[in-house]
């Protein structure tokens, strides 16, 4: 066994979502991998009372900040990709910020669809949209990773607007990766199984309780929930040269899920 490192010295990464959870680990190692790490996210600090995410990364020797933003106001998505200008412009664009919504086809309402597609779905084609335009304005080839889930393709009793919202994830990902390959910008996804955070441990009473205790990973044939630095190697990989040539994809880190 050997772990694998990598080099980003001198690109600049926008990671969505990046204060706790998912996005904080890949923020982490991208700040381990010498990157420039903006934070956007709409609260600071992660729910576990553990350090802002940039400040763990300068303390940790990296540079980083924090640009307070809300996903769903497409002006400051915009605002973010303008904030990257200020430290050359962004190079790996990580649309990862996300909501849940834990209703069903005969109680989800109009709001709440619109509130979950609006964070999960339209935030992530805006986010490839805005960072593919600043990469090609400065003629740069750069990396757009958007989370996605098993839920892109999988179907969870009670949540669907959540399904819905990342089986968009999945075509904005395809679709994008075809319309700006000729730019030379590759746009893929990393779809995380049952993952331990706050958000797969929220919700209505029992699903807590479910995650915890590994009651809700029973389907999964590696049989346990994916620690936040396992789906990071994956989304660390697909923004990587050693993709080169991987476009389009959605890579599943899901303990075998899919397979099912
Ligand atoms: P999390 O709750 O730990 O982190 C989500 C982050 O997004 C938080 O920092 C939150 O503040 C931020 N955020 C939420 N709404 C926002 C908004 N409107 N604007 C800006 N930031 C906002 O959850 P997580 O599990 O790390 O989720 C990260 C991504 O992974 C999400 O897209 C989620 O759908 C996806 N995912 C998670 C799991 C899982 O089991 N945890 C599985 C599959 C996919």
């Amino acid at each position: 066994m050997s772990n694998v490192t990598y080099d980003f010295d001198g690109d600049t990464v926008i990671i969505t979502g990046g204060s706790s959870g998912i996005g904080r680990r890949i923020a982490l190692d991208f700040g381990a991998a010498s990157a420039t790490v903006l934070i956007a996210d709409i609260d600071e600090k992660p729910g576990d009372g553990s350090e802002p995410t940039h400040v763990a990364i300068e303390d940790a020797g990296g540079t980083a900040a924090f640009v307070e933003t809300d996903v769903s106001d497409p002006d400051r998505i915009a605002a973010v990709v303008e904030a990257a200008r200020d430290y050359g412009g962004v190079d790996v664009m990580v649309n990862n910020a996300g909501t849940i919504a834990r209703k069903g086809v005969l109680d989800a309402t109009p709001e709440e669809y619109d509130r979950v597609q609006a964070i999960n779905a339209r935030a992530v084609l805006l986010g490839c949209q805005y960072a593919a335009a600043d990469m090609i304005d400065r003629g740069v080839e750069g990396t757009i990773l958007n989370t996605s889930s098993i839920s892109s393709e999988h179907s969870l009793h009670d949540h669907i607007s959540y399904d819905a919202s990342k089986g968009a994830v999945r075509m904005i990902t395809r679709t994008a990766a075809l319309d700006l390959a000729e730019y030379g910008i590759r746009v893929n996804a990393i779809a995380p199984g049952f993952t331990a955070t706050q958000l797969s441990a929220s919700g209505p009473e029992g699903v807590r309780e479910a995650v915890e205790s590994g009651e809700i990973m029973k389907p999964v044939p590696i049989g346990r929930a994916a620690e936040p630095e396992e789906i990071a190697a994956g989304a660390l990989f697909l923004c990587s040269d050693a993709a080169s040539y991987v476009t389009g994809e959605q890579l599943y880190v899901d303990g075998g899920y899919q397979i099912l």
